[in-house]
């Protein structure tokens, strides 16, 4: 059994109980190599798995994802449950509240099994930049699962649940579903609340589920969306419609921004999306290339817009408040620099001083609104595009996932790695990652679909479509 589907379909029947699936995934779980988990919750999964089958024993009302093993990313809040965020900034913080989603998933149902390894805060894009420990690839041990939501794509790729939640700033969800062979989805900015998630960059950051299937993924989206009053940006729209998941998409329309073919892109990437191409259009889509001007400016609006929010969102690790106390510290500005130089890792320190000062007196006209007025430009492309098409589909990374520890030295070309994720942030559009193809050496090739804002549906029929067309499957190294 590896879908949610599946699992929900087994637990309906009688087939399996909730006690059982959660055993046998807390069984997988510690006898993990990949490192996906930071905190496993062992009594509290198994305690939500035994009132799942008294609920349904009794006949009793079941939530949509009732007694599903699931994990969520260790920046979205547990009330009781360590969350650490990644730092040692966070390290033992118990929240004394549920994030909004994880309050969500519970009144689906569903059993948390415990919280994933990401980049620090969410900064990076390989995990590696986790205070605590490296994650592995579940389909090849010596290369990356991609980041930041990289512990929860290893935790659903290495069959340890059947689904989990990342969090996706500039490709934090997508991007490790691609390195994973796996679905995953960013929601439009304000469809999913980020109340009780640990903030990085407020404007870009949304939650979003990894999943084995593009039906998952929406079963994920369905417990989780909707207006939320305790998140000031949560948006009052409507549900995401998913009747049409199965309708096809002949007539659709589908752009291929010519800018997102980039410099020293991955042979077998390209060919892979090439593919994903002709595949729609053999089942009745409309492709045309179309134009993004803007693109190529769009990293380095990213990474200024970024770290500005990130700069003042991480004011709050202040060691009095909570988090890291250093000892010792004799004065309160002694106390706030220990504590933060104590407890923050490099890549954050890099990220707090590239905002500051580009929100400084003197650099933030030349800086932030610059980058601002670009993001600007960037969200007309999309709107000019999506006068033409209804969908946009492109590579999700420029690359295969690479080798755990190559990148690591050279921050600058870790950030070159986003460059086809972070435009759908920067614009506040649904944008998910499906498998499409099959490398040499069976590495997953990610595409990536955009849509307009609010419309996941289409997003999610056109990846349908192309999922049941395309047929792939991937297994972890060891078998499941
Ligand atoms: N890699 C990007 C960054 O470091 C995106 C991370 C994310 O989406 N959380 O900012």
């Amino acid at each position: 059994m590896k879908t949610l589907l599946q699992a929900a379909a087994a637990l309906a029947s009688g087939a399996t109980t909730s006690q059982a699936l959660t055993a046998h995934c807390l069984t997988r779980a510690r006898a993990d190599e990949t490192s996906a988990f930071l905190t496993l919750d062992e009594a509290g999964a198994l305690a939500a798995a035994r009132a799942s089958d008294e609920r349904r024993a009794r006949g009793g009302a079941l939530g949509p994802l009732d007694g599903v093993p699931l994990s969520l990313k260790d920046n979205i809040l547990t009330e009781g449950v360590v969350t650490t965020a990644g730092s040692r900034m966070l390290e033992g913080f118990v929240p004394p509240y549920d994030a909004t989603v994880t309050a969500r998933l519970k009144a689906a149902g569903a059993v948390l099994l415990g919280k994933t390894n990401l980049d620090e805060f969410g900064m990076g894009s390989s995990t590696e930049g986790s205070a605590f420990q490296k994650t592995r690839n579940p389909l090849d041990p010596s290369r990356t699962p991609g980041g930041s939501s990289g512990g929860s794509a290893a935790s659903v790729a290495a069959r340890l649940c059947f689904g989990s939640l990342g969090t996706d700033t500039g490709g934090s969800v997508r991007q490790p579903a691609a390195f994973t062979g796996l679905v995953g989805l960013k929601p439009t900015w304000g469809r999913v609340s980020r109340a009780g998630v640990v903030a990085y960059a407020s404007s870009l950051d949304q939650v979003g589920p990894l999943a084995h299937t593009v039906e998952d993924a929406a079963a994920l989206l369905s417990a989780i969306e909707g207006y939320d009053a305790a998140d000031a940006t949560s948006a009052q729209h409507p549900r995401t419609d998913l009747s049409s998941l199965k309708a096809g998409v002949e007539g659709l329309r589908v752009g291929l921004p010519k800018e997102y073919l980039v410099e020293g892109m991955d042979g077998e990437v390209a060919a892979g999306v090439r593919a994903a191409a002709e595949t729609l259009k053999a089942r009745g889509a409309v492709v045309r290339e179309v134009s993004l001007p803007h693109t190529r400016f769009a990293l380095a609006a990213y990474y200024v817009i970024a770290p500005c929010e990130a700069s003042s969102n991480l004011g709050r690790y202040d060691g009095v408040r909570y988090g890291h106390r250093a000892q010792g510290a004799r004065t309160l500005s002694a106390l706030y620099e220990q504590s933060r130089a104590e407890g923050f890792g490099p890549e954050v320190k890099r990220r707090i001083m590239l905002g500051t000062f580009a929100l400084s007196a003197g650099y933030a006209d030349a800086y932030y609104r610059k980058a601002q007025q670009v993001r600007g430009l960037i969200r007309r492309d999309f709107d000019e595009a999506f006068a033409q098409v209804d969908v946009l589909l492109s590579a999700t990374s420029p690359v295969l996932p690479w080798r755990l520890g190559e990148k690591l030295s050279d921050p600058l070309a870790m950030y070159l790695m986003d460059v086809l994720t972070l435009s759908c942030n920067l614009a506040g559009l649904p944008g998910l990652s499906l498998p499409c193809g099959r490398a040499v050496g069976g590495l997953p090739v990610g595409a990536q679909l955009l849509g307009r804002p609010f419309d996941e549906a289409t997003v999610l029929r056109a990846a349908y479509a192309l999922e049941q067309a395309l047929g792939l499957d991937f297994a972890p190294v060891g078998g499941a």
